[in-house]
């Protein structure tokens, strides 16, 4: 009998903000604001909640096989690429490393960021390697390039998680240029910038970039994401994705989503607003961000003692300690509805 869990399933893992949450929760402060995890704060709307609906109904069969629908509907939004979807953004990082990754071979991160790339990566079996990003968080094109010599995946993610800074379309095709593997670029949050890194997609074989449908498109409960890939990827991605890793409601409710185009500028305009309320009325340093969270630098206090703080107050944030590379005197705080931004400055501010 064998009950020996990979070294890599022992301790680690993804780590979430729940703590906070249960302390918000025992602090009796009806509601919490919940500002800890860069969500969309309202609903998504009703043509998406509808054509959700309609699916529901047809959930005792399986979704087809290769979500040609959802497929077309992207190529109508973003024009003529390859793309392939997953159970979140999350999914389709697990099947690219599949794809690429061989166990024993390298994953290059650029740090601080998502945690998720580096947890994936182990548990592919990867040797994971992180390039620090420079004080003002900015990646080194130089030293990302040098790390990548015989590795088959990197990681950039931009506007980056838990910074909020972006890296340039041009700095990124410099890599591009100079890399024999593949670069996975995470888009997570480019909606909320005002980078377009897709035409980049037309001149290298070698660039995945990931988004997901759980930020701007407010269905993160859905779990849906999708990449744009190189062509060569396409068929590779079919064989290792998990299989009807989309359900059916997730597929409709996307594909809705795609075309809620003034819903979309009504949320844009809300997280410009707040971005520029953090940055003028925090009394502490708010990081320039091009996307729906800023980084607020809580010096000389620590991150868990203020998130701790916060969260007895109502004010679930996320605590950035446990971001690699990153020192432990920073939060992250999502752009919530009115009263829960609000409620964060008067507390932030009086801690
Ligand atoms: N990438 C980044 C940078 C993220 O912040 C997140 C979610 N927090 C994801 C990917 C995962 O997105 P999804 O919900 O689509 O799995």
């Amino acid at each position: 009998m064998r009950r020996s869990v990979r070294s890599c399933f022992k301790e680690g893992g993804y780590v979430y903000a729940t703590g906070a949450a249960e302390i918000a929760e025992r602090s009796g402060i009806k509601p919490v604001a919940r500002l800890a995890s860069n969500e969309n704060p309202f609903p998504p709307p009703p043509g998406v909640l509808d054509a959700a609906m309609l699916a529901l109904r047809g959930v005792n069969r399986y979704p087809p096989e290769q979500q040609r629908s959802l497929l077309e509907a992207l190529k109508r939004h973003h024009g003529d690429y390859h793309f392939a979807a997953g159970a979140g953004m999350d999914g389709v990082i697990e099947t690219v490393l599949r794809i690429l990754v061989a166990p024993g071979e390298k994953v290059i991160v650029a740090t601080p960021t998502f945690s998720f790339y580096g947890v994936a990566a182990r548990a592919q079996g990867a040797e994971v390697v992180h390039v620090k990003r420079a004080g003002d968080f900015s990646v080194d094109p130089e030293a990302f390039v040098r790390a990548m010599k015989g590795a088959p995946l990197g990681f950039i993610c931009s506007p980056n998680n838990p910074t909020g800074n972006a890296t340039s379309p041009g700095d990124i095709a410099g890599i591009l240029e100079r890399i024999d593997g593949v670069l996975f670029l995470d888009n997570a949050y480019v909606d909320f910038s005002d980078l377009d890194y897709r035409p980049l997609m037309k001149k290298y074989d070698n660039l995945v970039i990931g988004r997901t449908m759980s930020k701007i498109y407010a269905l993160a409960g859905l779990r849906i994401g999708y990449a744009f890939l190189p062509e060569w990827l396409v068929g590779p991605y079919g064989r290792a994705a998990t299989p009807f890793a989309v359900s059916t409601v997730a597929a409709a409710a996307a594909e809705a989503a795609l075309g809620e185009r003034e819903w979309e500028e009504a949320y844009l305009r809300h997280v410009r607003t707040w971005r520029e309320r953090y940055s003028r009325e925090v009394v502490r340093r708010v990081y320039p961000s091009q996307a729906n969270f800023v980084l607020v630098d809580v010096a000389p206090k620590r991150s868990d003692a203020v998130t701790g703080a916060l969260a007895t107050r109502g004010v679930v944030v996320r605590s950035c300690r446990s971001f690699p590379d990153l020192e432990d005197h920073y939060i992250r705080v999502s752009i919530g509805e009115d009263w829960e931004n609000e409620r964060f400055i008067s507390e932030i501010n009086r801690l």
